[in-house]
């Protein structure tokens, strides 16, 4: 699926950060970011894991991350009997988009480079119609390679 709003298009983005000084340099030119290597780090390990369903240490960095110590990013919605977010930051503001979309947040079940996906329905398993189409044809390849000795017996007999 299309990766329409900067911030779906930043978190995204950051999951699947290959682990490269040019690959990051060109993440943070992108995306406008000021970070170091360290802390894309540590974010892009908290992305993924929070993408691969989380865990506590993930959920409080999450808090961490959204929530910083002046609280300006939450505020009061009265009329929505609710409290509001508001992303002081494309990092608040990625973070935030993959915990309100954490139900198609998926990993794409080919593997590719671009495995970390937000998907169109929650029971979709692969990134595109590409990785769908690899993904049946090395299926029917390593059933064929696994029954290939059977056909070749039983052609004997
Ligand atoms: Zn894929």
């Amino acid at each position: 699926m299309e990766n329409t709003t900067p911030s779906r298009r930043f978190i995204a983005d950051l999951a699947n950060l290959e682990a490269t000084r040019e690959a990051e340099a060109a993440f943070t030119e992108k995306h406008g970011v000021a970070l170091d290597h360290e802390t894309i780090s540590s974010l892009k390990d908290t992305a993924q894991t929070l993408w691969s369903g989380g865990s506590d240490r993930s959920f409080d960095a999450l808090r961490e991350i959204l929530l910083p110590f002046d609280r300006k990013t939450v505020g009061v919605d009265w009329k929505a009997r609710s409290l509001s977010y508001q992303p002081g930051s494309i990092i608040q503001a990625g973070f935030y988009y993959l915990l309100q979309n954490a139900h198609l947040a998926k990993r794409c079940a080919n593997e590719c480079s671009k495995r970390f996906f937000f998907a169109k329905r929650p029971n979709e398993r692969y990134c595109s119609s590409k990785c769908f189409t690899e993904a049946q044809r090395k299926t029917k390849r390593e059933w064929w390679e696994a029954h290939a000795e059977e056909f070749k017996e039983r052609r004997k007999k």
